[in-house]
């Protein structure tokens, strides 16, 4: 739930403060940062979907296993080579490479593909949201755009100003 929650801030974000950033400058670069952040998004939603839902592969239950090194304990039930015993999901993997509490599950035989693109689209999509996100970040912090914070704070400073020229009189005749 944690990398839904995650990605989905992420992606709000960049809809949220970056999408009307860079439409004002650009609709044509928008456009195609539009359609290569949702390549990665797709890519990255699928990827983890097929590793979670694929699993990792277990031994067979019940059917001949050809090549046999040792016996799980805990399984009590062969086990193939390069096969481990995950003691998160009480079973033996194939092909085992961790345990992933990110996917909730096994990474082994048949999810690691998926498992590894997902990691590369992940890296990308963090590359890609960094790469684009740093120039509003330095707009709004060091260098704002020309006139823009500045001016929204003239732009204060003039109302109170005003507010304070039309008191100013009121009070006088009021004397
Ligand atoms: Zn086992
Ligand atoms: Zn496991």
């Amino acid at each position: 739930m944690s990398v839904i929650f995650l990605t989905a801030l992420v992606v709000g974000v960049a809809y949220v403060i970056g999408l009307p950033h860079y439409w004002s400058k650009s609709p044509a670069l928008t456009f195609l940062l539009v359609v290569l952040g949702n390549y990665l998004l797709l890519n990255i939603v699928f990827h983890y979907w097929r590793a979670l839902w694929l699993g990792p592969g277990h031994p067979p239950e019940r059917a001949l296993v050809r090549q046999v090194v040792s016996v799980c304990k805990k399984c009590v039930a062969p086990r193939p080579p390069r096969a481990h015993h995950c003691s998160v999901c009480g079973r033996c993997v194939l092909k085992m490479d961790h345990h992933c509490p990110w996917i909730n599950n096994c990474v082994g035989h048949l999810n690691h593909r998926h498992f590894f693109l997902y990691m590369v689209y992940m890296v990308l999509g963090c590359l890609f949201v960094m790469a684009f996100g740093f120039e509003i970040m330095w707009e709004e912090l060091f260098a704002g755009p020309a006139g823009g914070e500045a001016s929204r704070f003239d732009q204060t400073s003039d109302i109170f100003n005003c507010e304070a020229k039309s008191l100013y009189p009121t009070r006088q005749r009021l004397r």
